[in-house]
């Protein structure tokens, strides 16, 4: 769907358009389990391996309960579109385990995540498929990752998964990336969207994981103000302002964000449609749809989940001239440092904090102008743009047959 919409602004290759039009691979695995009660459960995962034009399969592993083969091809396409956008060597890839992770041990969920890779260790590796962290997953999941594929091999690879722990050949900087690089963009477009400055804009945010959190704390730093914060069990709302650190050590205290003292309850939804200058989902899809894309009262929308407004309302959010980012530019940051470990780990080397982000830093800067110019030339809406870039780098790659005379 955003295939065909991006398509009408930009001219792709029949060969391009054929080879988008369907994912390169789809692996569906059962994965059994031994649980601490000795009882024995079976899990579904899945690893869809959309394209692999601009280089390996990248992308994320999910657990989530909603987790699906139709949900998992649809981020791998985004990752496609994400790693192109970013100008990285990557294809797109993504995986996930149909799991509620917090209802399993730690044990159980290393044994789902070793199970998980000796099913799809064929199709994996550093060179072939290499998976990062996503919703649900996180450090010690991915040291797993890397440490169950090593040993099926035979031989320490770190380089076959990303955002791994520091002492398992980790990147500095990647847990910050995704919510840091979010800030990255914002600001070198701020200039085109708004003439406000940071001090002078309010920011509600739906969705207070590690890429909330990070994000809000950057924000911060940068002059603007949090009214709103939200997680799965509900939000919190003040006009004075909020202070994230001050909120994380309460979440982590009570369990929630809800009764954080000088702060009003908010609902999830209700967040979204708060009077703001910039909205935030950044929890899971379809959070903006037709039927409250209406209500969004913010003047710029930060896309740091992945796909969270649906077509619909993005043609809403257009006609009220409201500045989409979209999800492929705004959290691009993440799968950016991703590939700055696998690098350093294909090298041997360790980069420094500081290295780290000044590059992501320039990156992003650099393809955030890129979409801003691009929309303007096309004078369209900043997700068209983002795809026009990303299919133009897409179609280079492809050695175009000749065609028949
Ligand atoms: N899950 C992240 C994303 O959606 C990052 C994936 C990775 O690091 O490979 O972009």
């Amino acid at each position: 769907m955003q295939l065909t919409r991006a398509t009408a602004v930009q001219k792709i290759s029949d060969d391009l358009r054929v080879r988008l039009s369907a994912p390169e691979r789809e692996v569906k695995v059962s994965i059994p389990v031994r649980m601490d009660d000795g009882s024995l459960k079976v899990f579904e995962g899945y690893r869809v391996q959309y394209s692999s034009l601009r280089g390996p399969y990248k992308g994320g592993v999910r657990y989530h309960p909603d987790a699906d083969i139709n949900e998992v091809r649809a981020l791998a396409f985004w990752m496609t579109m994400k790693c192109a956008v970013a100008g990285i060597p990557m294809g797109g890839g993504k995986g996930g385990v149909t799991v509620d992770p917090k209802e399993l041990s730690i044990k159980e969920l290393e044994r789902l995540t070793r199970g998980f890779v000796r099913k799809l260790a064929p199709v994996l590796g550093p060179q072939r498929d290499v998976p990062g962290p996503d919703v649900g997953t996180n450090a010690t999941i991915m040291g797993l990752i890397a440490d169950e594929y090593s040993k099926i091999v035979g031989k320490a690879t770190p380089a076959v998964a990303t955002g791994k722990p520091l002492d398992q050949g980790g990147s500095e900087g990647r847990s910050e990336s995704t919510g840091i690089g979010g800030m990255y963009v914002l600001m070198a477009l701020l200039p085109h969207l708004t003439r406000k400055k940071p001090s002078q804009l309010t920011v509600a945010i739906q969705g207070f994981g590690n890429v909330g959190s990070f994000l809000a704390r950057n924000l911060v730093a940068e002059g603007f103000k949090i009214i709103g914060l939200s997680d799965s069990k509900g939000g919190i709302y003040t006009e004075k302002g909020l202070d994230p650190d001050a909120a994380e050590t309460y979440k982590k205290k009570n369990g929630s964000l809800e009764g954080f003292p000088g702060t009003k309850n908010i609902s999830n939804e209700k967040l979204l449609e708060l009077t703001c200058d910039i909205v935030v989902p950044a929890a899971l899809e379809n959070a903006i749809t037709k039927s409250n894309a209406a209500k969004i009262k913010a003047h710029i929308v930060l896309e740091m989940a992945n796909g969270p407004t649906t077509t619909e309302a993005d043609d809403i959010l257009f006609k009220k001239e409201i500045h989409v980012v979209p999800d492929v530019l705004a959290n691009a940051g993440g799968v950016v440092v991703s590939t700055y470990e696998w690098e350093q780990n294909l090298k041997n080397e360790h980069w420094t904090e500081k290295k780290v982000l000044g590059k992501l830093r320039k990156l992003l800067e650099r393809e955030a102008k890129n979409v801003w110019k691009r929309s303007t030339k096309l004078k369209t809406d900043l997700r068209r743009a983002a795809f026009s870039v990303a299919l133009e780098r897409l179609d280079a790659t492809l050695d175009k047959t000749p065609k028949k005379r």
